[in-house]
């Protein structure tokens, strides 16, 4: 039976910007609602394949000039310039903000150490490592003080808008079985990014990818979708584990020093540096990965003790311990294109995104630690804009079929091949052949589902042809990119 809610704002994902968004639109007043395909607490915020989150800001008001045009160089000059001065001036009270909540912040010993220098970056900037156990915590004992609602593992479907509003959204949950409506006069999309349409992905499975197809459906826009972070992981012997790239200098693999030594200096592969001729050899072995070995020195710099300690007591990996890895999507550099209000350009009115399924903060390659900061700094604001319009919430009138779990196995096969053409097609070694045979998939895969039974209404069907929606978007762009650089370029990520 169909479930109905009302509240003054829908926050879906419950990620770093989710909750920030949620968090600061309590605070003003506002009855929230936080539903997410995960967990409460989900996301690539808390993703369990890493150690915990780098967040990076400047090193006070006299680095906010270099910092930005740090980032703009870095981006290759495709980053939004009022996004990017927001971001930068909203990490230093976002980083108080969470502190003053009670957030354990992890600092550097020695915040000069050459391991702090951000992923891309030049000199050390303001460093803070976000845990995932304190933040998780701190947020639920928050969530409680502020009566913010939570729908658990339940899935955004469609929003619902009239004259060119946000009246509400449909929603599927997927521990009751059943749809939900909620009726809203604002909703804050927090979905991740789009990583989870890859079959190779680090992001966590929840990240469905679908959101940004939703979005297009209303009206709303993508920008830079085309430059997604690729990054190696490890495949054995326990997959779906970030490579720490600080200790590439580390290692045994056969490459000269000088190579690995700026290998060192950043996460993701990028076509900018000499160095990624190690991503091609990497991508060249496929799925069974690349063996990786460790001569790591007898006293490692702290950021590197840290992530092998965390390899040992939360994976039960050593250093010593022969490994295999591969490259995988990793996280978004672009997304839904936003004002600096966090509003949707050419979405309804009452729609705001944050957080990585936002875009135009980045451009092609990110700062490291960035990501965060984004979604701390654009899931507040979204938060705070979000409150403005609450107040009356118009009933829901939902004209689609309302959605029910029965997936067909043709559609469980459709979402796998579609994660299987976006990992041959969309990530290193991109061709324009490739992704045009990969476009043209998609639209095969567009017109088998819509024969089939999305049409009937099951969530996993309306998922599939939102994911196809988003998909033909990021593969559209990554193909105008690579026309737009000539075919003497390689369409690849990077600047
Ligand atoms: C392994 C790893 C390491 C990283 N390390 C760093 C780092 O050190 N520094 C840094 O800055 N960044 C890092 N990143 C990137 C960073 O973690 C993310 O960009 C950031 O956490 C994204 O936060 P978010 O709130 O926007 O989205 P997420 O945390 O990804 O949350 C997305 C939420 O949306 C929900 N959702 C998705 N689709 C739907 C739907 N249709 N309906 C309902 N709910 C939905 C999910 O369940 C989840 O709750 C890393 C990412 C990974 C994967």
């Amino acid at each position: 039976m169909e479930a109905q809610r009302t509240c003054d704002v829908l926050v879906v994902g419950s990620g770093i910007a989710g909750c920030s968004a949620a968090i600061e639109a309590a605070r003003r007043g506002a009855r929230v609602v936080v539903a997410s395909l995960g967990a409460t607490f989900s996301g690539s915020s808390f993703y369990g394949g890493t150690w915990g989150l780098g967040l990076v800001g400047p090193s006070g008001e006299a680095d906010v000039e270099d910092f930005e045009q740090t980032i703009h160089t870095v981006g290759g000059g495709v980053a939004n310039p009022t996004l990017v001065h927001e971001l930068v001036l909203g990490v230093a009270p976002a980083v108080r903000w969470l502190e003053e909540m009670g957030v354990e912040l992890k600092y550097p010993t020695d915040a000069s150490e050459r391991a702090y220098i951000p992923c891309f970056d030049h000199k050390t900037r303001s460093w803070h490592g976000v845990g995932r156990a304190s933040l998780k915590d701190t947020w639920s004992r928050e969530f409680a003080q502020l009566g913010i609602a939570v729908l658990p593992r339940c899935e955004l479907v469609d929003l619902v808008v009239r004259d060119g509003c946000i009246c509400g959204a449909q929603l599927f949950s997927h521990e009751a079985g059943a749809a939900v409506s909620v009726a809203c006069p604002a909703v804050v999309l927090a979905t991740g990014g789009l990583a989870g349409l890859y079959a190779r992905s680090l992001n966590p499975a929840d990240n469905a990818g679908s959101a940004q197809g939703i979005a297009l459906a209303h009206g709303c826009q993508l920008v830079n979708a085309e430059f997604l972070q690729i990054m190696p992981g490890l495949v054995r012997p326990k997959a779906g584990i970030v490579v720490n790239e600080k200790a590439f200098r580390y290692s045994t693999l056969a490459f000269p020093a000088d190579l690995l030594e700026e290998r060192s200096g950043y996460g993701p592969f990028t076509t900018r540096l000499a160095s990624h001729v190690i991503d091609l050899a990497i991508a060249q072995a496929g799925d069974t990965g690349l063996p990786l070995g460790y001569a790591l020195p007898h006293d490692p710099p702290e950021f590197v003790q840290t992530y092998f300690s965390w390899l040992e007591r939360a994976q039960g990996i050593r250093a010593t311990n022969p490994m295999r890895m591969a490259l995988y999507a990793h996280a978004s550099n672009g997304g839904i294109a936003i004002r600096e209000d966090t509003s949707c350009k050419g979405g309804p009115a009452g729609l705001f995104a944050c957080g990585e399924c936002a875009g135009g903060m980045h451009g092609a390659d990110r700062i490291g630690g960035l990501a965060s900061a984004s979604a701390l700094v654009f899931g507040r604001r979204a938060g705070v804009e979000a409150a403005c319009l609450a107040g009356g919430a118009a009933p829901v009138h939902w004209d689609g079929p309302v959605p029910c779990a029965s997936a067909s196995s043709g559609t469980k096969a459709l979402a796998e091949k579609l994660r299987h053409t976006m990992s041959a097609h969309a990530l290193v070694g991109r061709t324009e052949e490739g992704l045009t045979a990969a476009l043209d998939a998609v639209a095969a895969m567009r017109n088998c589902l819509q024969e089939g039974e999305s049409l009937h209404g099951s969530v996993q069907g309306l998922r599939l042809a939102h994911q196809l929606r988003a998909a033909e978007a990021m593969l559209g762009a990554m193909r105008a990119r690579s026309e737009s650089l000539g075919s003497h370029h390689r369409a690849d990520s990077g600047a």
